[in-house]
């Protein structure tokens, strides 16, 4: 098992800032000026591809760009991280900018309200406080962000 890091150009923003990284056959491509991402599993003709996309949501959806070399969509990408936060694309598709939402504990007497899907007496802890989501106008920043710089 080995792990290659490369930075190419990225062919939604055309800089060259995309990393790509591989490990038992699979690639996976970022680029940290624009956000967008890929991998080898969201080929054109791919079943995962259609799954993948059904399960993001709409405005993921609608910025999808299809990169006619590798054969691959890219898509603005999305990120939770526990205990701290998640960023993601919002907006339309006319404009749109980046948006960080920071993770908030539930005081204790509000939990009965946040059960668990499909386990019995178990409530979250935290929640994902979107009124409290703060927009970016680039990815640096909302990745900046979102790692506590
Ligand atoms: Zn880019």
């Amino acid at each position: 098992m080995s792990n290659t890091e490369e930075v190419v150009k990225c062919p939604v923003c055309e800089k060259y800032e995309a990393t790509i990284e591989e490990g038992d056959g699979f690639e996976s491509r970022i680029c940290l000026n624009c956000g967008y991402t890929t991998n080898n599993e969201l080929s054109f003709d791919s079943e995962y591809s259609d799954i993948f996309e059904k399960m993001q949501p709409k405005i993921i959806q609608s910025l999808k760009f299809e990169d006619n070399d590798l054969k691959q969509y890219w898509y603005p990408f999305s990120m939770y991280v526990e205990n701290k936060g998640a960023l993601y694309p919002e907006g339309t598709p006319e404009s749109w900018s980046w948006a960080f939402s920071p993770v908030m504990v539930i005081p204790i007497m509000e939990r009965l309200q946040y059960p668990i899907d499909g386990e019995e007496n178990k409530y979250h802890e935290t929640r994902l406080a979107v009124e409290h989501a703060e927009k970016f106008a680039t990815f640096k920043d909302v990745y900046a962000k979102l790692n506590g710089e």
